[in-house]
């Protein structure tokens, strides 16, 4: 185990960062050689410039005396390798558990991933005429302008890492310590409300003495750092390599979240009832994980035939799992108890060597969670642009749409329906030789109608869930938390923002729909992703609709059993990550915008209702100048009493 006392460091930077000292400090502000100036902390303006000797010596001296023609394909492979290894040790540390040794990747890297070498891609970008090769250079600039401060920053990451790797919990009822990454797992399987909200305080517990110490000064490290590189700050730095107008993101987000509340309330207080047997005001985060695992349905979704239905979905639609180089996609779906929770694709060498790592827990979240990843992994096997930029690097909006257009097929009752056929072809042994080979006998029990209306309710609200929290209150929140301009949310939000604990308190209650309590509210730090991935997240949303919305329309409802949607989509995947979200709506002839979700999702609901007998099917409308004629008269079979209508 660490030292768990917080270090005197820390204290100041959580502190500073609290507002508590940051007055009587302000007089060193603007003067670089006072003895006791302080960081600069989240709530003040950006530092001053450094000395002038120190710019000087650093700017002037050419990190790269050679032209853009020779140095850009150079700087591209070097990073191209640095990246291939943070990829391979994060899947070890991810599926392994394996200890995380970042700083020791950013050894001899420092010429590559430096200011001076931002310098230079600058100024190639400007020079540059072709504006692919322009593209792709400012994709590198961007990922080395983010690599340069985690490198500033590996060993606090390498420092987290093992603080997380180390830490156990005590729970009363269990008689061994449990490993910190193996309690999301827990919460999803324990029964009892009382002992979810047990693993919950535990799990505030390592955060608030372990994780946030830590997490602060990575905050505050990064926002300087920023600064350093000349970007006006954090969130700008962001914005630039996501490729995304932050304040219009938000007000959308407002906007859907206003529009969708009567939906949201519904929804939310149903699976509540069906799920946990609770009202809404009794619900809590540490229900969260059983709630959007729909544990009704959990004998209809055995584990073992997670992998085996995600390949019957590929399929359906004329895919599987090679790549476009001949090779297989690897998927891991072993339960180590070192293993993290949160599932994630490694696109090691794309399109050759693609990996998905992922831990079955039970329950609708872990089913969903693999095909999403099977969806960015598909993506990546079937990326033919040669230029590495755009293979990797570039925002991640697009390929966590075609993830989401996987995922999402769950609360669609066209793919529901085609599952139930499969598990009734399961039960009757037809897959044995195929798809469940080695699995003996499994046991499933069939997917009705009413099951399937709660599956779709649930996953309906899980969405909305994800809309709310990625596409807006996490937007605001961070924009905050990472010193952004108050401009960006200042039309949706004009509540407090100093106390940043006390901000994401009021937010994500507001997002979740039920009050969050004093454990809760500590994961402030700690739910925040790096360098506005939710901003990534919350376009992702909203184009995986679009596209389901396009897939039904092109190629009919039922489009999970047409072999025509894999070499459609593979044709949407060839380019990587070269487009971003909008771009490939704008190709779909839409803009990015929640019309499409909104439309989706009171469609769905009231499938939902019909499916579950709450609502009658609405009367199929009779086809123009096709009568049926007049019925032929019932004659009744031999023997029989009454006849058999013919329907
Ligand atoms: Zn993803």
């Amino acid at each position: 185990m660490r030292d768990l006392r917080l270090p005197l460091s820390s204290l100041v930077a959580v502190l500073l960062v609290l507002g508590v000292i940051s007055a009587p400090l302000q007089g060193c502000a603007g003067q670089p050689k006072c003895p006791v100036c302080p960081r600069p902390s989240v709530h003040e303006p950006p530092p001053p410039p450094p000395p002038p000797t120190r710019r000087r010596a650093t700017v002037k001296q050419p990190a790269w005396p050679m032209s853009c023609a020779v140095g850009m394909p150079l700087l591209a492979r070097q990073a191209a390798a640095h990246l291939h290894l943070v990829e391979l040790l994060a899947w070890f540390s991810h599926t392994r558990g394996e200890r995380s040794y970042k700083r020791t990747l950013f050894v001899g890297r420092e010429r590559l991933i430096s200011r001076r070498t931002l310098a230079f891609i600058k100024q190639c970008i400007s020079e540059e005429k072709d504006p692919t090769a322009r593209l792709a250079y400012r994709y590198l600039r961007g990922y080395l302008a983010t690599a340069y401060i985690e490198r500033k920053t590996a060993s606090l990451d390498d420092q987290l890492s093992a603080a997380e790797l180390g830490a156990t919990v005590k729970l009363p009822w269990l008689a061994a310590r449990v490993p910190y990454r193996n309690l999301p797992v827990l919460l999803v399987k324990e029964k009892k409300p009382a002992r979810r909200l047990a693993i919950n305080q535990a799990m505030a517990d390592v955060r608030r003495r372990v994780l946030n110490p830590l997490l602060i000064k990575k905050l505050v490290r990064s926002q300087e750092l920023a600064q350093w590189m000349g970007y006006r700050s954090y969130v700008d730095l962001s914005s630039q390599v996501r490729q995304v107008k932050l304040g219009p993101l938000i007000t959308l987000g407002a906007r859907f979240v206003r529009d969708s509340q009567p939906l949201f309330d519904k929804l939310m207080a149903s699976v509540a009832k069906e799920s946990l047997g609770v009202p809404l005001s009794r619900l809590k985060r540490s229900d969260h994980g059983r709630l959007f695992a729909a544990p009704k349905v959990r004998r209809q979704l055995p584990d073992k035939l997670m992998l085996p239905t995600f390949k019957y979905f590929l399929q359906g639609i004329g895919l599987d799992t090679t790549t476009a180089a001949g090779t297989r996609i690897l998927i891991d779906d072993s339960m180590g108890p070192k293993k993290r929770y949160r599932a994630a694709c490694y696109p090691l060498v794309v399109p050759s060597d693609i990996r998905v790592a992922v831990k079955p827990a039970g329950g609708l979240s872990a089913w969903v969670t693999l095909f999403h990843e099977g969806g960015h992994a598909l993506h990546f096997a079937w990326t033919k642009t040669r230029r590495w930029e755009f293979q990797q690097l570039g925002s991640l909006s697009l390929t966590e749409a075609f993830a989401e257009l996987f995922a999402r097929a769950w609360e669609d009752p066209a793919w529901l329906k085609r599952y139930a056929g499969f598990i009734r072809e399961v039960r009757r042994g037809k897959h044995r030789k195929g798809l469940t080979k080695g699995l003996g006998r499994v046991r499933v029990r069939p997917l009705g109608r009413r099951l399937m209306g709660y599956l779709v309710r649930s996953r309906l609200a899980y969405n909305l869930y994800l809309a709310r929290r990625y596409g807006w209150a996490k937007l605001i929140y961070e924009v905050a938390l990472e010193g952004g301009s108050p401009k960006l949310f200042s039309s949706v939000y004009r509540g407090q923002t100093a106390d940043r604990r006390k901000l994401y308190r009021t937010l994500f209650q507001q997002a979740y729909g039920y009050k969050l309590n004093e454990d809760d509210a500590d994961r402030y730090l700690s739910d925040v992703d790096p360098f506005f991935y939710s901003a990534d997240y919350a376009r992702a949303f909203m184009l995986a609709d679009i596209l389901h919305e396009h897939l039904r329309k092109k190629f009919g409802r039922d489009w999970y059993s047409n072999k025509k949607v894999g070499p459609y989509l593979k044709s949407l995947w060839a380019d990587g990550n070269r487009y971003t979200a909008e771009q490939i709506a704008a190709r779909l002839s839409v803009p990015l915008d929640y019309t499409a979700s909104l439309a989706r999702l009171k469609r769905l609901y009231q499938e939902a209702e019909v499916l579950s007998g709450r609502k009658p099917a609405r009367p199929r409308a009779r086809r123009v100048g096709r009568h049926p004629g007049p019925r032929k008269p019932c004659k009744p079979r031999r023997g029989a009493v009454k006849c058999k209508i013919p329907r």
